[in-house]
């Protein structure tokens, strides 16, 4: 039987942009152009009302009070996580793990569960296009257990090599840590199928989902990944939340990363016993109000629709492809096949910091450099790139004046 047509209708945009405040603001007697999405999205009005009920009303520390605002808090707190849960298809609530961002959440792993199963001659795997968080907390970990760090190649449109990475699987390899879609790129890589292979070894998958979650459907059971990351605040969320999902039995075997409060169900100075999960890993005073304001984050993507948000945003990174090829001397960083709201470009005879001053001047906002990405950069023989990156609220209005700005760079540059 033929699946149910699904019809869908396109998305008010300029709806949608009233719901962002700072979308009204100008930079440099220009109205404000928002294109580093990758970095950091903003922030519908529904996030900042919810960090502002929250202060006004009922601001207390959570778990362990009785009286009405530490309830009312800690109710609105395991709340985000029941939708947290929800958002990414994982089987129970114990295995969401608040932290402070992506970052966070992979040194979780690396420091708990990487020095507990990480033995000397034991193999990581990761990709050439991985973000510096998931380079340097395995190269700490590689070097104090003499560990080796394989790095799995990408061709020049910036697709992992998947026969390489095949050929790096082996029996000593523990661990596979992948991103899902490249920050510097927007490739999507088959991690589903990357999962697949380096479970049949025996290894465990960690995914660095901080710029997936937000575009495409994440469903961890489907997936089958060990461990899940990402930041709320690429989600239209606050800064200083992040997410770690870990299959329970794992997270139930490794030690605790941060010891204080919270974690613990009795110290004495004989013998310290851990709470259960999610809360042996969540130590201390946790981001409360910043944590019950994504759950505002994840309401606004769920009604608007991902799915609607996804092809509006596919639109648009498929319109801004064509044009600026266009421009004269101007080469896309990252041509994959499967790629989402990411285009890297350089431009002939023009340092991308020069390109983002210039479209700075004109109120655009693009991110120029790196991208925490040296490695990558390296792989294509660039300092850097600049990186425009979509989210709901952008245009194709917005495009045409970043073409235009671009335009003028080439004339002022060359
Ligand atoms: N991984 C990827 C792919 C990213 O794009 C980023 C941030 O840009 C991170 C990890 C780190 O995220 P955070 O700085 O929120 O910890």
């Amino acid at each position: 039987m033929n699946a149910p047509l699904t019809i869908s209708k396109p998305l008010d945009i300029a709806a949608i942009r009233q719901e962002f405040p700072v979308l009204n603001r100008e930079v440099k007697g220009w109205p404000l152009i928002y294109l580093d999405n990758a970095a950091t999205s903003q922030k519908p009005r529904q996030v900042l009302d919810a960090l502002m009920h929250y202060y006004t009303n009922y601001n207390a520390n959570i778990h362990r009070g009785i009286h009405t605002l530490a309830e009312e808090a800690t109710a609105a707190f395991e709340l985000t996580r029941d939708e947290v849960q929800s958002f990414i298809g994982a089987p129970s609530r114990e295995e969401i793990i608040f932290t402070r961002g992506t970052t966070e959440s992979i040194n979780l792993v690396a420091y708990s569960w990487g020095r507990a199963n990480i033995r000397a001659g034991d193999e990581i795997v990761i990709s050439t296009m991985e973000h510096h968080s998931n380079i340097v907390p395995w190269q700490i970990l590689c070097e104090e257990k003499n560990a080796v760090l394989k790095i799995i190649p990408i061709n020049r449109n910036g697709e992992l090599l998947m026969d390489e990475y095949e050929k790096l699987l082996g029996p000593k390899t523990r661990l596979v840590s992948i991103v899902h879609v490249s920050n510097a790129l927007g490739t999507v890589n088959p991690v589903k199928q990357i999962t697949a292979l380096a479970h049949a070894l025996g290894a465990v998958v960690l995914v660095d989902g901080a710029q997936s979650a937000v575009h495409l459907d994440i469903d961890v059971q489907d997936l089958d990944c060990d461990f899940f990351a990402f930041s709320a605040h690429k989600l239209y969320g606050p800064t200083g939340v992040g997410v770690l999902y870990g299959k329970k039995q794992l997270l139930e075997a490794m030690p605790p990363f941060l010891g204080g409060g919270e974690m613990i169900r009795e110290v004495s100075f004989k013998k310290t016993t851990f709470n259960d999960l999610p809360y042996k890993f969540e130590a201390g005073t946790p981001n409360i109000g910043d944590v019950i304001a994504f759950r505002s984050a994840i309401r606004f993507m769920n009604t608007t629709g991902k799915e609607e948000i996804r092809r509006h945003e596919q639109d648009l990174l498929e319109y801004a492809q064509s044009e600026l090829v266009k421009i004269p001397g101007l080469q896309i960083i990252g041509k994959a096949k499967e790629k989402v709201s990411v285009i890297s470009f350089i431009i002939d005879k023009a340092h991308p910091q020069d390109i983002g001053i210039l479209l700075d001047n004109r109120g655009i906002a693009v991110r120029t450099g790196h991208h925490c990405a040296q490695p990558l950069m390296e792989r294509f023989s660039i300092p850097g790139t600049a990186r425009v990156s979509f989210a709901v609220y952008n245009t194709r209005d917005e495009i045409d004046e970043l073409v235009k700005g671009l335009q003028r760079v080439v004339k002022i540059l060359s």
